[in-house]
């Protein structure tokens, strides 16, 4: 007979993770976590669409969209539109993503900087103001920080495995703990 934790591991989190106009840190810090979580994780999450770890990439029916990056085009739109149609839940991770900021500091521009720098903006379809996920597309949380809070990206990741009925962890599994694991 299967134990609680085999049982619960056939269900895992189908996740995407995608960047917009931003550094990237925030993926950074979630290949850092790996070093902790690596073992735990690959039982409870089929990285479906993660470009930072894979090359072949599905972003169909995912369980939970991870956005980080503030959007400062019709690109960036366009793209975080389709993120939306194919998940279930979607989380802003980062400064840039929940607020815009630091990304978006032509948003401070001048008249006399703006007017300089738009014909680039024409040119590459970018919008005059950087917006935060929100303004494009419906959000169900936020994880802040620059890059992301680490303690509130887990607890995060910890309430949706809850919501999606994916198994409590097996603890010997870890080789160590995150601040803020339960
Ligand atoms: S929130 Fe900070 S670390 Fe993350 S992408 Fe923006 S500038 Fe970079």
């Amino acid at each position: 007979m299967k134990s609680p934790v085999q049982a619960g591991s056939a269900r895992k989190l189908r996740i995407g993770w995608f960047t917009f106009t931003c550094s990237e840190d925030s993926s950074i810090v979630l290949v850092e976590l790996m070093n902790r979580h690596y073992f735990e994780w690959k039982d409870r999450i089929d990285f479906a669409h993660v470009r930072i770890l894979k090359s072949n990439n599905d972003m169909k029916n995912l369980d939970v969209a991870f956005v980080e990056g503030a959007i400062s085009g019709k690109r960036d739109e366009e793209n975080l539109k389709k993120v939306r149609e194919n998940c279930k839940r979607l989380v802003a991770i980062g400064a840039c993503a929940v607020t815009g900021l630091p990304a978006g500091q032509r948003n401070s521009f001048s008249p006399d900087q703006m007017e300089k720098i738009r014909p680039f903006l024409k040119l590459h379809r970018l919008n005059e103001k950087v917006e935060p996920v929100k303004k494009c597309v419906h959000v169900d949380a936020e994880v802040p920080g620059c890059p992301m809070d680490e303690k509130m990206f887990l607890a995060v990741l910890d309430r949706y495995f809850a919501e999606f009925g994916v198994g409590t962890r097996n603890a010997k599994q870890e080789t160590g703990n995150a601040p803020g694991a339960a």
